[in-house]
């Protein structure tokens, strides 16, 4: 395997600084994490990429959240169905 060389400080990199940013719309909220990889030696800025970890607690987050707001519905339908048969019955 080859060990990459900075193309900055020529030094070869055996590891990488991470940084976190976001990636996405500017002055807005939205958009995701994400990993600016630098030289540990002089900061360079080699790549930026999605923060793989956190996009996957984003996406189970927002998962979980539409499925319990689809669960929230579907009860809240039950409960009126329960409250218009119990009306009707006096
Ligand atoms: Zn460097």
């Amino acid at each position: 395997m080859l060990t990459p060389e900075c193309p900055a400080c020529k030094k070869l990199i055996q590891n990488v600084t991470l940084q976190e940013t976001r990636i996405g719309p500017l002055l807005s909220d939205e958009g995701y994490r994400g990993l600016i990889y630098q030289c540990p030696f002089c900061a360079h800025v080699l790549g930026v990429g999605m923060d793989p970890i956190s996009l996957k607690h984003d996406i189970v987050i927002q998962t979980a959240d539409e499925v319990l707001s689809r669960i929230g519905s579907t009860l809240q339908q039950i409960a009126n169905s329960l409250n218009q048969l119990l009306s009707r019955r006096g």
